[in-house]
């Protein structure tokens, strides 16, 4: 019989968590069976993903940034690609942003439940008031100044200050650029393999999503048996669906107002990228498609497309970016948490970087959201909210991601020729 492909186990655990989460919703004592013995497993499964969060930062971005090799020799180009990969990712925030504060799916949470999640969760509800208490008491300038750390290794002991981490890791990533070679390598070589180890260990976790995400649901299903949670769910996807699909009409007007280039050869030339990226949900598996579309059928020059897209792979997650800024503000309003601009503004700075922080792989996106929802003060809990329907916007965002990269390629390679 044909293996099934983890998606699809993923999909079948969140329809096997639903069912069995009704079943035993209307089970007399059913909702203390299902807290005891299968909530546990959906609390490990997030767990573990925080777990692996600081280390993955840590090892993709180090390597990513030493990966670059020579900034002088490569600062024109690099300068470039790098400023419009940070443009386009924060146009993407910003309609990401635009998009949830329009719709606005966790609002159409009853208050009832909303009592029902803040009382689930309300011990990081207190948290969240004291930061937000200590961030009114606190100057302007002290996001720059908690951005860095008197210490590494207390930084690195609390995802909180996953900012702090991703600071120390790219200095440490220039730092070995602006070394001989010679001394970097086995510093790089550690970090390259350390980066495998890394993944692997992703690639382990999620082999148990689809468990995670049935215990997840099942849980979700008992403790909030309120129909709305889920309806607000199907917004929520339909939001972030949404804004992915401006960012990709946005990429297309780029293409052809500002590249001047003919849509359906670019949409063609790139098909088959956003199909294994789909299908993978990783912009690092997908790279050696991308590579091949953007210079054999694009015509993009093979020094671009291959200083341009590797590290597009890593830094650069426009479909990511959008939704960190969903996911952050849905998880708000179904707190009923009120974000104000300043909270806004703030989301638009760290979903940037917690997009640039996000490996290539798949659900790497959930993982950097603790950082994005630590800095706005949003409880850490509510990525059990979200997590559930998180696997096939996966596959969304991850073609967001791949078509991104492929876009700026294009326009770094106009500015080269001329
Ligand atoms: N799966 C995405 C990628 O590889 C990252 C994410 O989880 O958002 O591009």
């Amino acid at each position: 019989m044909k293996k099934l492909s983890l998606h699809w186990k993923i999909i079948i655990g969140m329809f096997l968590g639903v069912a069995v989460g009704l079943i035993f919703s209307s089970i007399n004592g059913g909702n203390i069976i299902i807290t005891n013995w299968v909530k546990p497993f959906g609390t490990i499964f997030i767990n573990s993903l925080k777990l692996i969060a600081i280390p993955l930062i840590l090892a993709s971005l180090i390597k990513g940034i030493s990966d670059l090799k020579d900034i002088s020799k490569l600062s024109s180009m690099g300068g470039l690609t790098i400023t419009t990969y940070l443009t386009t990712t924060v146009i993407a925030v910003s309609i990401g942003l635009l998009v949830v504060n329009g719709f606005k799916p966790g609002n159409t949470i009853s208050d009832e439940t909303r009592t029902e999640l803040v009382e689930a969760y309300s011990n990081d509800a207190d948290q969240k008031r004291e930061i937000a208490q200590e961030k009114k008491e606190s100057g302007p300038l002290q996001p720059l100044v908690d951005l860095v750390p008197s210490n590494f290794l207390g930084a690195a002991s609390d995802n909180k200050n996953m900012l702090q981490v991703i600071f120390f890791s790219i200095l440490f990533g220039i730092a070995m650029i602006l070394i001989p070679e010679t001394k970097s390598k086995p510093v790089k070589s550690f970090f390259d393999s350390l980066n495998d180890v890394i993944l692997k260990i992703i690639d382990l976790i999620m082999l148990c999503a689809p468990y995670g995400v049935f215990a997840l649901l099942a849980s979700l299903i008992v403790e909030a048996p309120n129909i709305d949670l889920l309806k607000s769910l199907l917004l929520y996807s339909v939001t972030l669906l949404a804004g992915l699909f401006i960012v990709i009409i946005v990429y297309l007007m780029i293409v052809k107002f500002f590249l001047r280039r003919n849509l359906k050869e670019f949409i063609d030339g790139i098909l088959p990228a956003q199909l294994v990226a789909f299908s993978t949900s990783s912009s690092a598996a997908t790279l050696p498609v991308t590579m091949d579309r953007v210079h054999n059928y694009l015509g993009v020059k093979k020094e671009v497309s291959s200083f341009v897209l590797p590290i597009g792979a890593t830094i650069n997650m426009d479909g990511t970016a959008v939704y960190q800024a969903v996911a952050a503000v849905f998880i708000a309003q179904a707190f009923g948490l009120e974000l104000s601009l300043v909270d806004q503004l703030g989301i638009i700075s760290t979903a940037t970087l917690a997009s640039i922080g996000a490996a290539a792989v798949p659900s790497a996106g959930i993982i950097v959201l603790v950082i994005v929802l630590a800095q706005a003060g949003i409880p850490e809990a509510g990525l059990a909210l979200i997590f559930a329907v998180d696997r096939p916007l996966d596959m969304f965002r991850t073609v967001v991601n791949v078509t991104g990269d492929a876009m700026v390629s294009l326009i770094v390679s106009k500015f080269q020729k001329s």
